[in-house]
Order: structure tokens, then C-alpha cells, then sequence
């Protein structure tokens, strides 16, 4: 039985979902966006894919006290403070605070235990507009691409250290977006600014600059690999490859596209970290594996759900227009303003599909070599983090119902609380129970009692009618009084 807080007990409420401009746009418009998808969007952005609609439902419940919570405890003998702390939807590139989580775990983890402590350097690859669209109806072939950056790579590095054994390290991220949502798919890594030899030696490659370090702006330029340069060469020959195999593009756009002017085509390396900078690690490693969508850049949005969104840097520069079939540049800007619909096409192409690594390991950092390393020496290397999967000092026995791996898929979707301090003693808070979202009646009368009920939400199983011009996206009609269960989500 679960013992409703008194009113006066402090919750714990990290934010209020459902007060966030994008919560109100997805809630409103979204159903209505499947909608017309089909007429209006399907011929620029493919087929629909059903992992947006799982997304976007799940995004719906996040932080959301309605769906369910954990009811923690402060561990210490003379405090007692109870707290909600509401499931987390822990999708990607859509939930803005989930997505941050992840960023800065995986950053961390990147930066303090991945990356051994040799000198690293930034990379970014892209490729020309005419070949982006062909990432945007095949998502596999982003895969390739990393796979292609890692190999120019590879290549070069042994041919400058002329030894094919010799490895790098390198860590990549897949980006498919731009400063303005638009598709521009895109390769980010941190790799080793030298390779392993067979027998762990690191050598590092000789620079550009003649210098151990080329952090003064003036030096950007040389480190952003000409087109004879042998990395850019290897890169624009690769990616024509792949197009050509995949039955993409044809010899003949080869051509033509080798006579251009600006080809499209770049590598920059121009980032340097010196041995030890474990905080620029962290940094570079939050940018590979940001959210598509900043919440801070969202500046307005209008009572009809228009969106003004503005670029990351002030200086106006030519972007594709939103929703662009062929991706081709728009006027110079720092900003885009979406009607609602665009908007919402534009976000959503990037949610990738269940299962789609937006991270990969070569090299020497590759999980075989890790493993193999972790291995021959330092145990310490794989130490398994059990606080992901159990909570620390919680009992599964101190509720009736979940069974261990319940318990322990319930913690992990509050993993915000672990650890959890106490925001009045300081000490561990532990989860005492669990109300979970079948729970309604449990959920509303604990909710009511505390003065935190706001209500069901409406279905997003039913699209609604058309929004009135006019009314705001937090309008004021009633709301059907209906709940979705999602079995994927108990
Ligand atoms: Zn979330
Ligand atoms: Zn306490």
C-alpha cells in the first residue's frame, strides 16, 4: 500500500513538462501532422516511419508525474524527506532532457575512460548538398559514411607513419543535422593525433605546424584539409564509391562533380587537444553527441505554432530552406521561421531507428580492442557500474509486486535518481516504491491529495480536428478524459 505525502510534503519536480513550448507544439499538432504526412511530406522525407510516433508518445509522458513516479526516501535516520521523481522517456534526439542526460554521461565516459591520455584531434567530414538527400531515404548508408571516415583514417595515418599494423583510436558520432534542423548529415570524431603500435607504443603524427599545438586561431586554416590534401582526396573518392555501388549516382555525376568549382566536399581537423586535456575531451565528445533540438534556440512560437528558431552562430550564413526538396541554400540568415507542420517534419527526420548506433568505436578504442586491453592487464578497466541496474541500498522486497528485473527496469528509467542527494541533509535518498502508469487510480488520488493534479491528457491514439487559428497552444478547451496505455513502456 503506498502512503499518499502529506500536502505539505516537498516534491521533487526537476521540471514541468508540460509547460515546454516543444510539449505543447508535439501535443497539439502532432496528431495531425500524421496525418497529412502522406500528402505533404512523404515525397521529401520517405515513407513514415513508425519509430517517430513511438517516439513522440513516449516524449509525451516524460517528467510527467500523471504517468507514474518513484517515491524516494532520505536514507539519513533524522531527516525522512520524501520526494516524487517522475520515469524518464530516455529517447533520443527528440526529448530534449533526456537527450542531455545521455549526452553527458556518455560524454564523461568518453572523455574519463575511453580516451587514453595521448594528444587527440577534432575531425569533421561532410560531403556536397547534391549528395545529402540519398542519406535521408536510406539511413543504413550513415553507417557506411562513418565507416568511410574511418578508413580515410586509417589509411592515412599508416601511410605517414609507414606501418600497416599501427592503429588509431578513434571515437565517431553520426549528425544528420544542421544548425536550422535541415538535413545535413555529417561525421564528427575525436581521434588519436598518432597510432598504437602492436605492441602499445604510441606515436604521434608529425604537425602540420611544426608545433605540439595549434590552438591560436591564425593556424585554423592549415588544418582544414585542401583538396589535394591525401585525407580529403581519400574521403571524396570513397564516398563517389559508395554512391556508385549503391546505385546512387552514376559516373557521369562523378564527372560533373569533380569539374565543380567548391566540390562540397571537406575534412577539418583544425581542433587540437594536448595530452591530458580531459575537460576539452568532454567538451568536443557533448558536442558529437548533442540534441538536434535546442530548447534555448526555440525563441518564439506564435499562437498559430509557428517557430522561430535561430542559428547556434550570429553570422548570417545560406542554409536550405525548411522542408526543401532538394536541399539547396536559401537566402543568407541566422534563422529560420517554421510553419508549425515544416517544423515538425524537419525535427523528426532526425529521430533515428530503434537500435541505430549514433556512436562508433574504431581502432584502437574499437569494444574488441577495449576488451582485449581490459583483459591482458588492469581489471579496473570493466568495472560494471552496478548502480545502473540495481538502486543502492533499496530492497525489491520493500514492495509488494515488482520482480527483480521489473525493479531494476524501473530504477533504470528513473536513473536520474541515482544517486539522488537529499536536497535538505545531503545524504543518499533511496526509492521506496514505485507507482507505475497502470496505476491510474493510485496515481490520481496521490496527485490530487499533494494539489498536483492538472488532468488527463488527451489521447494521441484519436488525431483531433484541425486547430482553430488563433487559440493558443495551451488552449483552454476540455480535455477528453482518456489515458493510453503503452504496453512497451510498463
Ligand atoms: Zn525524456
Ligand atoms: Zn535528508
Amino acid at each position: 500500500m503506498v502512503c499518499a505525502p502529506s500536502p505539505r510534503t516537498p516534491v521533487y519536480r526537476p521540471r514541468r513538462p508540460r509547460e515546454s513550448p516543444l510539449y505543447r507544439i508535439i501535443e497539439r499538432y502532432f496528431p495531425q501532422f500524421e496525418d497529412i504526412y502522406p500528402d505533404r511530406y512523404e515525397k521529401r522525407y520517405g515513407f513514415w516511419r513508425p519509430v517517430i510516433g513511438d517516439v513522440v508518445r513516449k516524449f509525451l509522458r516524460c517528467g510527467d508525474l500523471h504517468f507514474g513516479f518513484a517515491r524516494v526516501r532520505c536514507s539519513g535516520a533524522e531527516c525522512g524527506h520524501e520526494m516524487f521523481v517522475p520515469f524518464s522517456c530516455r529517447q533520443r534526439c527528440l526529448c530534449p532532457s533526456c537527450h542531455q542526460k545521455r549526452t553527458l554521461l556518455l560524454a564523461e565516459r568518453i572523455a574519463q575512460r575511453i580516451c587514453l591520455p595521448v594528444p587527440h584531434r577534432q575531425y569533421v567530414w561532410t560531403i556536397p548538398k547534391r549528395l545529402r538527400i540519398d542519406f535521408r531515404y536510406d539511413r543504413p548508408l550513415l553507417g557506411r559514411l562513418v565507416q568511410l571516415a574511418w578508413e580515410t583514417i586509417l589509411d592515412t595515418y599508416r601511410e605517414m607513419v609507414g606501418n600497416n599494423d599501427a592503429l588509431p583510436g578513434m571515437i565517431a558520432g553520426i549528425q544528420t543535422f544542421g544548425e536550422l534542423l535541415h538535413f545535413h548529415p555529417h561525421v564528427h570524431a575525436l581521434v588519436t593525433d598518432g597510432v598504437f603500435l602492436p605492441n602499445g607504443t604510441f606515436r604521434q603524427l608529425p604537425h602540420e605546424n611544426g608545433t605540439g599545438s595549434n590552438q591560436d586561431d591564425s593556424c585554423l586554416s592549415r588544418f582544414r584539409a585542401s583538396e589535394n590534401d591525401p585525407i580529403h582526396d581519400r574521403w571524396r573518392r570513397k564516398v563517389f564509391d559508395l554512391l556508385l555501388s549503391e546505385g546512387k549516382i552514376d559516373q557521369e555525376t562523378i564527372d560533373q562533380m569533380t569539374t565543380w568549382q567548391h566540390r562540397g566536399f571537406s575534412v577539418d581537423r583544425s581542433v587540437y587537444l594536448p595530452k591530458g586535456d580531459v575537460a576539452g575531451l568532454e567538451r568536443l565528445a557533448q558536442y558529437m553527441v548533442r540534441c538536434p533540438l535546442s530548447l534555448a534556440r526555440m525563441t518564439r512560437v506564435t499562437d498559430e505554432g509557428s517557430v522561430i528558431y535561430r542559428a547556434e552562430k550570429t553570422e548570417c550564413r545560406r542554409f536550405p530552406e525548411a522542408a526543401a526538396a532538394d536541399l539547396r541554400s536559401g537566402p543568407h540568415r541566422n534563422f529560420q521561421v517554421f510553419d508549425v507542420f515544416d517544423f515538425l517534419a524537419e525535427l523528426t527526420q532526425h529521430i533515428p531507428v530503434k537500435g541505430e548506433h549514433l556512436v562508433r568505436y574504431y581502432g584502437w578504442y574499437s569494444y574488441r580492442r577495449r576488451g582485449m586491453r581490459a583483459k591482458q592487464g588492469s581489471a579496473d578497466k570493466i568495472k560494471i557500474d552496478r548502480s545502473q541496474t540495481r538502486g543502492e541500498g533499496t530492497s525489491p522486497s520493500e514492495s509488494k509486486s515488482p520482480h527483480l528485473s521489473t525493479w531494476a527496469a524501473l530504477i533504470q528509467r528513473v536513473y536520474e535518481v541515482d544517486p539522488l542527494i537529499c536536497p535538505r541533509c545531503g545524504k543518499k535518498m533511496k526509492v521506496v516504491s514505485f507507482i507505475e502508469t497502470h496505476q491510474r487510480d493510485v496515481i490520481e488520488k496521490i496527485l490530487r491529495h499533494c494539489g498536483l493534479w492538472e488532468g488527463p491528457l488527451r489521447t494521441l491514439a484519436n488525431p483531433r480536428a484541425p486547430p482553430k487559428r488563433g487559440t493558443r497552444p495551451d488552449g483552454d478547451e476540455p480535455r477528453e478524459l482518456q489515458l493510453v496505455l503503452d504496453p512497451e513502456f510498463l
